[in-house]
Parts: structure tokens; C-alpha cells; sequence
């Protein structure tokens, strides 16, 4: 039998270690290149594999929390990364919290000692397939050039500016509209009334807003996560720092938008866009914004109709290097010309350690799929790593932001339960099944035992108790 073809995995963070684990278990030799120490990024301190650059928690494990939902099927498909974090766990109650220098050096010291994989140290400049891009938020200039190169222009962004997205379900249909600004702004799939939500502000509604959003707490980030403002881009309290009426005059205009209840053009609305085909998410338009969450959370939720806005992702601006996926990529994230150049991680425009780790898994999967013959797959959209396969397919390219996993994406359930937790845990339940069924279909199960996360059991009322939390 001939040898599996060798890979490459270019950057050794959360995706290209995951990927290149992956791959060397499936029997592939590989090389990572890991630029660090030789070269570093703005934010990595050390030279290790896997090295967490910000907080240390991969958030929740509850599968009734959209990213422990997201780890449970990632514990299935055997993650190595989640294997370690639970390796260097630490006291946070049902987050995943690590002890990073721990967490960095167990992945380390596991692939350093595999034998399949040897690390390089180096910068990578140039793109050559079979291969797994899985650079990040800070992929070095000379290979972002490469990528574009390869790419298109306008393929790799530099910097996201994040508007924060609403649950359809907790926006209060008494108070908003749908309507398109004098009926023009249509778009595929929205019904006749208009595709935008609308929500009407009095003059006293948008001066108390007003003042609350000048006057409300910011992040402030890296010296180098510095973002310089383009008008498209702007944060929504700059903009409104710069005078009263100027969100009026912007993205709060409320011309063109006759509120039917009153037959009158309110002071100002604020418009949401629908963000999924589902219509489960919807985009709060031009409020991207540097305000720290809780922030977010009190000022937005002074707009009528959001008093009870849940959020599914909130707003924020960072420098972050990210493709647009759903006009560069293939379904399963390569170049579109050749299936073996992949990309994963946050480059492929997802947010979050558990998010990327999970392209990375993907990937390897299927670049190891892809060598042998085999179709890359990947996951029905019932289930949470699908579904965020299915945004970075399917959103609107014009408009495509990083996304990270929420309940918001994942298809709904035939049946209408009004309780969230109980909604989710039912949600997760399939999930889980669909997951394993998936993998049975493609032989993707594991050697051993499937983890013990499947063997869940349901409660008297309903609930899903998944035996591994
Ligand atoms: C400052 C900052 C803070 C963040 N904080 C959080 C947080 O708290 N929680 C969270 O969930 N997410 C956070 N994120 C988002 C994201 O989840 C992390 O950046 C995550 O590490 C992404 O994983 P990755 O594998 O895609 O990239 P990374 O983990 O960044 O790995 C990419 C690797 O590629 C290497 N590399 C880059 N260019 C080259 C090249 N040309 N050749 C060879 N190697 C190269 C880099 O040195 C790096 O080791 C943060 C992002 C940033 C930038």
C-alpha cells in the first residue's frame, strides 16, 4: 500500500494544531509551520503550539449553551485541543477555564511527540496545496498578499466592525414594523410589507438614547487592535458623539419609513436586517460598536421593541484578518480552484477559540477525505458545527461579519416549545443524535467508545441531562 500524501498545516494556534492532529491520525505525514518564535504577532507571547491569546475559557460546557453544544459534537469527532483544555481545567463552574501555560504546552508536548508531525519554524509567504491555512486574526502581511493573490482582492478583510444580532423571538412585534425605506429596499424572500424590522423612536425616546450611548462604558483594546475608522465602519458611539441629529441623518434616518400604526414618519428608527434565510437573526443595521457587553445589553434594550433583545452575537471591532467565505470559499473551505487549499480557524470567518478549533477539526477530516478519493462532507445544519458551516455558505456575501456559534443558526425544531432551556436541550438532544448519525454514515467514529457525552438521559418534564455535565 502506498504511503497517505504528506500536508501541510500553515500556523500552529487552536485550528492548524487541531488540524494537523487530525490529519496524523488519519495516517498523513505532516508539516505545521508555526512562524513564532522566529516572527511573532501582536498578541502571542510565547512560542508555544496553541497559545491562548486573550482570556483563558473556552466558555460554557452546558449543551444548553450554543458553544457547549458546539464542544459536545467536537468531543465526538475526538478534538485533541478539547482534550487538553479539560487536561488543565480549572475551577470556573460549568466554563471551560484553562490554566494556559498548562493548556499550551500539553498541546504542544502531544504533537511535538507525535510522529507524523514535524514543526517548522517560519514564516510562510506563499500558498501551495495540499494544505490547511489556519493563520488567524493576525496572519503575517507577506502571506495575507499571498492569500488575496490567490484569492481575489477583495476575498481577505483586515478588520471587522460587528453590528450585534437580535433573536427574532424576543423582539416585540407590537412596537416594530417591517418595512422597506419607500418600499424599495427589497430583498429575496421578504414578503410584501418590506424586508426590514423597523423600530420607532419619539424625540424623547432617541435623546434618552442618546445620552446613554455617548455616555456608556467602551472597550478598549490592544495598541495594535487600534482600528482606523472608515466611515462604513464607524462605531455607532462615535458616530453619535459627533453631534445629535448625525445617527438621524445616518443609519437611524427614519425618511421613507411611514410607521402604519401612526401613519406618520416617527423622529428616528432604528432598522434591523434579517441576518439567516430562517429569519431567526436578525442584524442590527450600523451599530457596530467598541461598548462593553453589559453595555450593549442596557443600551440597545432602550430601544423600542428590543426592551427584551436577546442577544446572539454581540456588536464589536476588532483587527482581524478574515475571508470572505461565502464568495471565495467552497462548502467545505477551500479555494474554489483547488479543494486540497483549505483554510480554517478565524480566518475562515468564524469567532471564537472553540469556533476556530472546530474549522481546524473539519478540515483535517476532510483534507485527509479529499487525498484518499473521498467527497469532504460536512455536517447537516441541525446540528451546531453544520450550521455554522451553513452561515459562512450561505450569508450574504455583501454583508458577511465573523459569526460565532449560537442557537440563532441552527434549523428550529418541528415542534413549538416555549420554554428556552427546555427548547435548546431538545435542540441539543437531536443535535447529538444527527452528529453521531452523520459520522456513522461517513466512518468517522472513533476506535473506542463514543465519548460519554451521547448517552444523555431525559428528565421526568422533558429536559435533556446529558450524562458527561
Ligand atoms: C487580541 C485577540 C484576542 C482574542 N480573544 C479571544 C477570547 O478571549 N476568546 C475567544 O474565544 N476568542 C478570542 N479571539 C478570537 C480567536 O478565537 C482567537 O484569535 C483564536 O486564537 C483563533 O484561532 P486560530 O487558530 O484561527 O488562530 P491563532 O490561534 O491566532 O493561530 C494562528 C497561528 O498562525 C501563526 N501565523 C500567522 N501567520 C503565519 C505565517 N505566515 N506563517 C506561519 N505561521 C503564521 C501565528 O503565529 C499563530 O500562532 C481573540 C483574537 C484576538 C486577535
Amino acid at each position: 500500500m502506498s504511503p497517505a500524501p504528506s500536508v501541510t498545516i500553515i500556523g500552529g494556534g487552536l485550528a492548524g494544531s487541531e488540524a494537523a492532529w487530525q490529519l496524523a491520525r488519519r495516517g498523513h505525514p505532516v508539516t505545521l509551520h508555526e512562524m513564532r518564535p522566529v516572527q511573532t504577532t501582536p498578541a502571542h507571547k510565547t512560542d508555544r503550539l496553541a497559545e491562548l491569546v486573550c482570556s483563558n475559557t473556552f466558555k460554557s460546557t452546558e449543551v444548553t449553551n450554543a458553544h457547549g453544544l458546539l464542544k459536545s459534537e467536537m468531543q465526538l469527532l475526538g478534538s485533541l485541543i478539547l482534550e487538553a483544555a479539560e487536561g488543565a481545567r480549572v475551577a470556573a463552574g460549568s466554563a471551560l477555564a484553562v490554566d494556559r501555560d498548562a493548556f499550551a504546552a500539553a498541546v504542544t508536548a502531544r504533537i511535538e511527540s507525535e510522529p507524523l508531525i514535524t514543526i517548522v519554524r517560519g514564516e510562510v509567504t506563499r500558498v501551495a496545496g495540499p494544505c490547511v491555512i489556519a493563520t488567524g486574526p493576525l496572519t503575517s502581511d507577506a502571506l495575507a498578499e499571498a492569500i488575496r493573490e490567490r484569492l481575489g482582492v477583495n476575498a481577505l478583510a483586515f478588520y471587522d466592525a460587528i453590528a450585534p444580532i437580535i433573536a427574532r423571538e424576543s423582539i416585540d412585534d407590537e412596537i416594530v414594523f417591517r418595512a422597506s425605506r419607500y418600499g424599495k429596499e427589497t430583498m429575496a424572500g421578504a414578503d410584501e410589507e418590506g424586508a426590514y424590522l423597523n423600530c420607532p423612536m419619539t424625540r424623547e425616546q432617541y435623546d434618552a438614547f442618546l445620552d446613554a450611548l455617548v455616555a456608556a462604558d467602551q472597550y478598549h483594546g490592544h495598541e495594535f487592535d487600534e482600528v482606523p475608522y472608515f466611515e462604513g465602519c464607524m462605531p455607532v458611539e462615535v458616530a453619535a458623539k459627533r453631534g445629535r441629529d448625525t445617527l438621524r441623518f445616518g443609519p437611524l434616518k427614519p425618511v421613507g419609513l411611514r410607521d402604519p400604526r401612526t401613519g406618520r414618519d416617527a423622529h428616528a428608527v432604528v432598522q434591523l436586517r434579517q441576518e439567516d434565510r430562517a429569519g431567526r437573526m436578525w442584524n442590527v443595521v450600523g451599530f457596530q460598536t467598541r461598548l462593553r457587553i453589559p453595555e450593549q445589553q442596557r443600551v440597545l434594550r432602550m430601544i423600542p421593541g428590543l426592551e427584551n433583545a436577546e442577544f446572539l452575537r454581540y456588536g464589536s471591532i476588532h483587527r482581524n484578518s478574515y475571508l470572505n467565505s461565502p464568495a471565495a470559499l467552497t462548502p467545505h473551505l477551500s479555494a474554489r480552484d483547488d479543494s486540497t487549499v483549505m483554510f480554517a480557524g478565524q480566518i475562515t470567518g468564524v469567532e471564537g477559540y472553540t469556533e476556530s478549533t472546530a474549522t481546524g477539526l473539519l478540515a483535517g477530516i476532510n483534507l485527509a477525505r479529499i487525498l484518499s478519493g473521498e467527497e469532504p462532507v460536512v455536517p447537516p445544519p441541525t446540528t451546531m458545527l453544520g450550521a455554522l458551516y451553513r452561515y459562512m455558505r450561505e450569508a450574504d456575501p455583501k454583508h458577511f461579519q465573523p459569526m460565532n456559534a449560537n442557537f440563532g443558526l441552527v434549523d428550529d425544531l418541528p415542534q413549538v416549545i416555549r420554554d428556552k432551556k427546555r427548547k435548546r436541550g431538545e435542540i441539543a438532544a437531536r443535535s447529538l443524535v444527527e452528529m453521531r448519525h452523520w459520522m456513522e454514515t461517513y466512518a468517522l467514529l472513533p476506535n473506542g467508545p463514543m465519548p460519554e457525552v451521547v448517552l444523555g438521559r431525559r428528565e421526568p418534564g422533558g429536559e435533556w441531562a446529558p450524562a458527561a455535565t
